[in-house]
């Protein structure tokens, strides 16, 4: 058995991938959207004894993608109208494809000069875009959950100069974290580990527009009993995973500013919107911030595990991560570069960066530009042709995700529900329910730069179909 092919056979194992992927990549619409949730079958697909020996390439390859092919949600699929999960870009695969071949450890600025640059820089471009001075600060991390987290991290050291020393057991004050009962539920994760404990998230209740009602943030500010507790930072999302609602993020730091809060904006999914003229604006506040997560695996449709952290702060993530070793290298010690390592909870990193790096090199920020209008314009035309055919909208976004029902069936609890098991279980499209203040309704977004108003057309008349056939049992 060898461990390395010889350059013949790796040619055509590569050869054997590309076909195949270039066969999902131009046929991706084809698929199912979603498979049979069979746990047996799924099971017993998995190889189990091969692994005592191996088998060749070959098959294993073609096991690997018939899994991925039969049993996966299509999330790249133009009629998936899922959750934040893009189709991934050109650019984002040959990048992944890249780095793991390069394998830079980006732990040490010495070990990889080349990549931690060019991740400095898109670090700087963007926090240039959401309009932080040039003293920001920022890192790469492995998604939105990491970054909050690291906000999370960041607004303790900053509050508490002792808090990488000793920890929680060292504050004299309970610190309260607040968000919109619409935040993601990775705050109240992120709570958990660093140890301040969830209870200490205050969600507070959203508007009719739904978005986090700042009078009564400030109504709990006031009656928060200072000699137990002390608030912490304040949240806001800016495009919540429900129904892309951006917070007052203005109201919201000049809260914060105030109180002397941390003010963190959670843009996971709504950061995509500073790269548009046109859809920026809803962003104004953003710049006013302490901190900001920008999920670039979300709206710039590259691969999973590409997310950035920003601070305006700009030696809070050292304060928060440093640490100094004996065996990490100290060839860059009289440079005046940044280690990574100092500046993440991560230690061995990948080249994250450079599918965001490669995008922009392959189609600019002024692809983007066009790609994300054009999902907007695709959410608009989605709402319309909804409007047109009777459905009610629910959210109120700038953002292209649409909440609906009909206002015949509002509350009917069966509608939504059974609606969706059958577009599901056609495999036509791809969407989901959420409840919005109690009535469920269908949730659909365009997360997909190949979607057009053909698909759209197609779910709608599905939609239209299904609530007939409903009416009619
Ligand atoms: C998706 C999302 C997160 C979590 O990000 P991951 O990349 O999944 O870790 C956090 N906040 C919001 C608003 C999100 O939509």
């Amino acid at each position: 058995m060898q461990f390395d092919f010889d350059n013949k056979q790796r040619k055509e194992i590569l050869k054997t991938v590309s076909e195949k992927l270039e066969n999902y990549y131009s046929s991706t619409k084809d698929f199912k959207t979603n498979p049979d949730l069979n746990i047996k079958e799924i099971r017993e697909s998995i190889l189990t004894k091969e692994l005592a020996n191996g088998i060749s390439p070959d098959k294993a390859i073609e096991h690997v993608i018939k899994g991925l092919e039969t049993f996966s949600v299509h999330t790249p699929h133009p009629k998936y109208f899922g959750l934040f999960n893009p189709r991934s870009n050109y650019a984002g695969i040959i990048a992944d494809l890249i780095t793991a071949t390069y394998n830079p450890q980006l732990a040490a600025w010495s070990h990889a000069p080349f990549a931690v640059e060019v991740e400095e820089l898109i670090i700087r471009e963007f926090a240039n875009k959401f309009g932080y001075d040039g003293n920001a600060d920022g890192v790469f991390t492995t998604g939105g959950a990491e970054a909050n987290l690291t906000a999370m991290l960041c607004a303790l050291n900053h509050k508490y100069p002792n808090f990488a020393k000793d920890g929680a057991f060292g504050l004299d004050k309970k610190p309260v974290v607040f968000c919109s009962a619409e935040a993601h539920h990775s705050i109240q994760k992120a709570a958990k580990v660093v140890g301040i404990g969830y209870s200490l998230v205050e969600s507070i209740p959203v508007t009719d527009e739904l978005k986090l009602d700042t009078e009564i943030l400030q109504q709990k500010l006031n009656e928060l009993d200072l000699s137990v507790y002390s608030p912490l930072m304040i949240i806001g999302t800016a495009g919540t995973t429900g129904t892309g609602t951006i917070d007052e993020l203005n109201q919201l730091s000049f809260i914060c500013k105030k109180n002397n809060i941390w003010f963190h904006v959670d843009a996971a999914y709504g950061g995509g919107a500073i790269l548009s003229q046109d859809l920026k604006h809803q962003l104004t506040g953003i710049e006013k911030s302490d901190s900001i997560t920008f999920d670039a695996h979300k709206w710039m449709s590259v691969p999973m595990g590409t997310s950035i952290f920003l601070t305006s702060k700009n030696d809070i993530l050292g304060k928060t991560f440093r640490i100094s070793t004996e065996y990490m290298p100290k060839e860059a010690d009289k440079l005046t570069i940044t280690e990574p390592f100092t500046h993440s909870i991560q230690w061995s990193r990948r080249f994250i960066g450079l599918k965001i790096y490669l995008s922009l090199l392959f189609y600019g920020w002024q692809g983007y530009e066009q790609t994300i209008n054009h999902q907007a314009e695709m959410g608009q035309y989605l709402r319309n042709k909804l409007l047109k055919s009777g459905w009610l909208i629910k959210n109120y976004t700038g953002l292209p995700v649409v909440c609906f029902t009909k206002a015949d069936f509002e509350t009917d609890t069966n509608f939504t529900k059974e609606i969706l098991d059958k577009i599901l279980a056609k495999g036509k499209s791809w969407l989901s329910v959420y409840p919005i203040k109690g009535i469920p309704t269908f949730r659909a977004c365009i997360t997909n730069y190949n979607t057009t108003e053909k698909e759209i057309d197609e779910l709608v008349d599905e939609l239209n179909d299904e609530v007939i056939s409903y009416v009619g049992q």
